[in-house]
């Protein structure tokens, strides 16, 4: 391949044949939902992450709304969510009445600010909410203590964290649950599909009933005679199904070659583009901290800022595909800014974030030359800009 036809998308799935394989399987079985694969596809999920127990479900935004559902949350709760991170994890508290208490990144990782969450809770705070942002650990710890102290739920959106720790356990395992994507972009996918994690059993229980309109899943199993069932709550249908799972399993099997790949091709990354001037590159892995590198995210300085469209056009051009991790902070989406009258003034990391940054893949779809190709794309279209 010439380095004129160099096409580096943002993100590719990479199935391959067993995942076909496993797929046709499944079809071949005749069984599309309850079956062994979504059982094996958590259990497999379950060990790797070290969780007591996992839930798979038809997205993360569905795991988010469940495990809100669980809480009971109700209008004029407040639940604290990151203002830098994707808009499920407001909507998941929101679509139950709650309102959402926006709270800016610390500049460093791009992470909530921990220091500013308290000043945030009230009598009506029922949940803390965070994302481990690009993959990089939320300093758990701070989180949950501060969350004991005013008995306050967790809820660690691990979206872009398959593969990232803190003092060596699983993102997820620190708050009351975790809420994962397999989403085609993100590290694993399923198509579409989720999985929650969590170490209490009432949570596991109550979160696999609710996935499932309700229904007393002890007496599906014990039942005697087909068709016979109760129903003791409201629930929805957010499960995933056999043919995901069959994926998934197989994505499962992948996975450390996937996360050893992101991490050297953000290694690569991160060294070529440390000392260009007017970029700042947000902290990756250090220490007690692991990031999953979900992409490298470099701040443009306001100079080059302005120029964001047309770097990110010439990078098009020469075969790098890019996106923005978030485009908006959540509080200034119409959505949001339309109910709370939110201001970049009040978000000013978040937005900096959002209006300064372009995120470059690390993927496992990307090999250590491409890696090197893109280090000299990005210098090159950077130095052209005047
Ligand atoms: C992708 C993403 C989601 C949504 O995941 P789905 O599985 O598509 O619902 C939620 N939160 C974050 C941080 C994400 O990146």
């Amino acid at each position: 391949m010439t380095r004129e036809s160099l096409s580096i998308p943002f993100g590719r799935p990479l199935l391959g044949e067993q995942a076909g394989q496993a797929v046709l399987e499944v079809l071949e079985s005749g069984i599309l939902t309850h079956g062994p694969r979504v059982k094996a596809f958590e259990e497999a999920f379950r060990a790797y992450t070290g969780a007591a127990y996992a839930v798979a479900t038809g997205s993360c935004m569905a795991a988010m709304h469940l495990a809100y559902m669980h809480l009971g949350l109700k209008p004029d709760d407040e639940v604290i969510v990151p203002a830098q991170t994707h808009i499920a994890t407001a909507h998941a508290a929101a679509l139950w009445g709650a309102r959402c208490v926006f709270v800016d990144s610390e500049p460093e990782t791009g992470n909530i600010d921990i220091d500013a969450i308290e000043a945030r809770i009230t009598p009506r705070t029922r949940a803390i909410s965070v994302v481990h942002y690009l993959g990089m650990p939320v300093d758990m710890g701070r989180v949950v203590s501060l969350a004991r102290r005013h008995g306050l739920f967790v809820l660690e959106d691990c979206a872009l964290a398959i593969g990232s720790r803190l003092d060596g356990t699983h993102a997820g395992l620190f708050g009351d649950v975790g809420c994962f994507s397999f989403y085609p972009v993100k590290h694993i996918t399923t198509g579409e599909g989720g999985m929650l994690i969590t170490q209490d059993p009432a949570i596991a229980e109550s979160i696999s009933r609710l996935r499932a309109f309700g229904i007393d899943r002890n007496i599906v199993q014990d039942r005697e005679v087909p068709g016979m069932y109760d129903v003791v709550s409201l629930g929805l249908n957010y499960r995933l199904n056999e043919i995901g799972a069959a994926i998934g399993l197989e994505q499962m099997r992948r996975l450390p070659d996937f996360l050893a790949r992101r991490h050297e091709n953000h290694e690569v990354l991160a060294a070529g583009l440390r000392d260009v001037p007017g970029v700042r590159l947000l902290r990756s892995s250090h220490g007690r901290f692991e990031s999953s590198h979900y992409c490298l995210a470099m701040i443009l300085d306001r100079r080059l800022a302005l120029h964001r469209p047309k770097i990110m056009a010439e990078l098009k051009r020469r075969g790098v595909g890019t996106s923005v991790y978030y485009p908006r902070p959540v509080p200034l989406m119409s959505c949001y800014r339309n109910r709370y009258g939110g201001t970049a003034e009040e978000y000013p990391v978040a937005a900096e974030i959002s209006s300064c940054s372009i995120a470059l893949p690390v993927g496992p779809h990307i090999g250590r030359s491409e890696a090197e190709f893109m280090v000299i794309a990005v210098k090159e279209t950077l130095a052209g800009i005047s």
